[in-house]
């Protein structure tokens, strides 16, 4: 798969991609990463990118033609290209579009920066994304979170198969957690904790029995992903072990809730038991004045 990302920082975006598993995998020739400077296809002497918005305003916008050019130029080297624009008006980047966009034998990614591109080169553009409800500087970063998730997806990218299988989001399930040495973590930096349990490798994952482990980690991505992103369990694929799970940490949560709602309305009796005292005081002392 070959991505090509144009921006105006090169420096930025090729450091990144040679380090770690990406770095590897475009070693390694699973992945093939041109990084385009976008004043390359500029044609003044000053290679000017950019411009005054019409209509004033603050800020500069990129000008559309060395965009344009670069997408053309890109396209006649690689083939049938699927164009991508950074911005945060796109459509929301999941793992979801990773997996799709890891079908595409050749993407282009179009970095932005100041206040954003020319709207007229969305016109060529296939698919516009955003990496989230915020605003960064330049779409360098985004480009690169892109291609790192899909550049994951690549078969033999990441070293263990079954490593991505189960991480977060591939069936609709946060990952389980995980524990390394020591056993026991002694205070090393003297900090406030959130909490003071936990101190303590679950005792589980120590007993070297297999099946125990595995049942246990299952029942905490299931119980995780219950508690932190609900949401996602209604498109998650679950074994029937899973299941299973899901439907016993819902029967327990529906039974301390409503324990939990008889405490409370034990509370409002007794709160509306106080009030009504209150009043009789007040009562007595609006009365006594
Ligand atoms: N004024 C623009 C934001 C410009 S930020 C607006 O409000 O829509 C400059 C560039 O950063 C954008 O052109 C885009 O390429 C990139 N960018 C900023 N935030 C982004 C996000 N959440 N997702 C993807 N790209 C983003």
């Amino acid at each position: 798969m070959t991505f090509d990302l144009v921006t105006i920082f090169p420096t930025m975006v090729t450091q990144a991609l040679d380090t770690g598993i990406v770095g590897r995998a475009i070693a390694r020739g699973l992945l093939d990463v041109t990084v385009h400077d976008l004043r390359a296809f500029t044609s003044d002497r000053h290679r000017v990118v950019d411009d005054v918005p019409y209509g004033g305003g603050p800020g500069m916008v990129m000008k559309p033609e060395p965009l344009l050019r670069a997408i053309a130029a890109i396209e006649r080297a690689r083939g049938d290209l699927w164009v991508i624009l950074t911005t945060p008006q796109g459509e929301r980047f999941t793992q979801d579009v990773a997996r799709e966009l890891g079908k595409r034998p050749h993407v282009a990614i179009l970095c932005g920066r100041y206040e954003g591109v020319d709207e007229r080169v969305r016109r060529e553009v296939d698919q516009e994304i955003s990496i989230g409800d915020y605003v960064v500087s330049g779409g360098e970063l985004p480009a690169l979170v892109i291609v790192d998730a899909v550049a994951r997806l690549v078969p033999g990218v990441v070293g263990d198969e079954q490593s991505v299988a189960d991480e977060s989001f591939n069936r609709g399930l946060l990952d389980f957690p995980q524990y390394t040495r020591p056993p026991v973590l002694q205070d090393v930096s003297g900090r406030k904790r959130h909490s003071d349990d936990g101190a303590r490798v679950p005792e589980v994952l120590l007993s070297g029995h297999h099946a125990a482990i595995r049942r246990w980690r299952k029942r905490e991505a299931v119980a995780r992903t219950l508690a932190r992103r609900p949401e996602l369990l209604a498109g998650a694929t679950l074994d029937d072990e899973e299941q299973a799970c899901l439907r016993e940490l819902i029967g327990e949560r529906a039974s301390h809730e409503s324990v939990a709602a008889r405490g409370q309305e034990n509370d409002v009796a007794k709160r509306d038991e106080e009030d009504s005292v209150t009043r009789r005081d007040e009562g007595e002392n609006n009365g006594s004045h």
